[in-house]
């Protein structure tokens, strides 16, 4: 193609050179997408009649061989071939070219064929980034449905670590929602603490080594996070203090963190149960209209007297440190918090308390019995 090249020069282009440029660009963007379209429906039949069946575990496996795709681009690539089998005006859209791979490829997470046309209307409207946005915030159909994705989210959680070839170690990982907020936060509260620490720039900084960039910044955080949890030996710390969550709730209650993940009703409880946060709830046209801050943190004293009484985590069997406080009657039922309503649980117990239907009985002497979601109680020792 014999572009000129005088239109990478600016001022020396005639203005509707440039305007034909982009015009071309466009146009051959549209292209590529109509062309991803025709690949996906190849993929697709390929998938059905299970043509990587000659050695490759997944159709993902052998794409990603086949035509030298990384793993996660080649997952997302048949994913997104299986959804269109089930999005016929999505397949289309893309098809001819109205709608681009990047927003078919975000807005087919969460489409149905009950929401098919709405999402594909607002899929016009939308960049692609704002498309991202919008599926990560948007609600899965139901309570149970909300409730399988917070533990299949959960159940997905990683990390790898391994020594690669120059010596480097290499982390890979995936969080759920909540565990990722944290860790943001602390990288980000290490990131302050070491641009803090910085010395001022004097003469040495002619010799000494550039910069570290946002990237490098971030890598030396999480190990100063590393050094620092080895100097406390591993103190997590009050909750309150570790942990700061911002959860928004709209007007039909469904709650979000802070960055827009959506959690469900039973995440977000925990949440609040003993940690600071900030609630913002929106009315029906997204305007704020209230806004709490830290308003049930459990006071110092009687975090204190509850540590003392229970010490590690109450669930019978479990000696695990690292708890948090739970209310027993969960404070936005008018449960009150104070030491009969409150008891230690790990984060485990906490969230299989919350989250998977594990009962609480609160006795007249202190004494807890601990259910199974089946009903079935937890005995102290069998
Ligand atoms: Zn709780
Ligand atoms: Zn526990």
């Amino acid at each position: 193609m014999a572009l000129p090249l005088l239109a990478n020069v600016p001022g020396l282009a005639a203005p509707d050179e440039l305007e034909r440029l982009g015009d071309e660009i466009a146009a051959l963007s549209a292209k590529v997408d109509v062309s991803l379209a025709r690949l996906l429906r190849l993929i697709r039949e390929f998938d059905d009649r299970r043509g990587w069946r000659n050695g490759f575990r997944s159709c993902a496996d052998w794409l990603a061989w086949r035509v030298g795709l990384d793993q996660s681009a080649a997952r997302e690539r048949v994913r997104v071939a299986r959804a269109l089998a089930g999005l016929p005006r999505f397949a289309e859209a893309l098809e001819r070219g109205e709608l681009s791979y990047a927003k078919v490829r975000a807005l087919t997470r969460v489409a149905t064929r009950e929401t098919e046309a709405r999402l594909l209307a607002l899929g016009r409207t939308v960049t692609a980034a704002q498309a991202e946005r919008i599926v990560r915030g948007w609600p899965p159909n139901g309570r149970e449905a909300d409730r399988a994705e917070s533990r299949r989210r959960h159940a997905a959680r990683a990390l790898h670590v391994y020594t690669d070839e120059r010596g480097m170690v290499v982390i890979q990982g995936r969080l759920d929602p909540e565990g990722g907020a944290i860790l943001l936060q602390a990288l980000t509260a290490a990131q302050d603490a070491l641009h803090r620490r910085k010395p001022r720039r004097g003469p040495l900084s002619l010799i000494s080594p550039a910069e570290p960039n946002p990237v490098q910044q971030r890598a030396d955080a999480l190990v100063m996070m590393a050094e620092s949890a080895l100097h406390h030996e591993v103190d997590p710390g009050t909750p309150a203090e570790r942990y700061h969550v911002i959860i928004q709730v709209d007007a039909s209650g469904e709650s979000t963190l802070g960055d827009g993940t959506h959690v469900s009703a039973e995440t977000s409880e925990r949440l609040s149960c003993d940690a600071s946060r900030t609630w913002i709830r929106y009315d029906e046209h997204g305007v704020p209209v209230e806004m709490g801050r830290k308003t049930r943190t459990i006071p110092p004293a009687l975090r204190r007297a509850l540590l003392h009484r229970d010490q590690v985590c109450r669930f019978p069997g479990c000696e695990r440190r690292f708890v948090q406080a739970h209310h027993i009657r969960h404070w936005a039922h008018g449960g009150p918090t104070v030491l009969s309503n409150l008891v230690l649980l790990c984060r485990y117990h906490h969230r299989a308390v919350h989250e998977e239907g594990c009962q609480i009985t609160p006795h007249e002497n202190g004494v807890l019995t601990f259910h199974r979601p089946d009903g079935q109680a937890v005995l102290e020792a069998p």
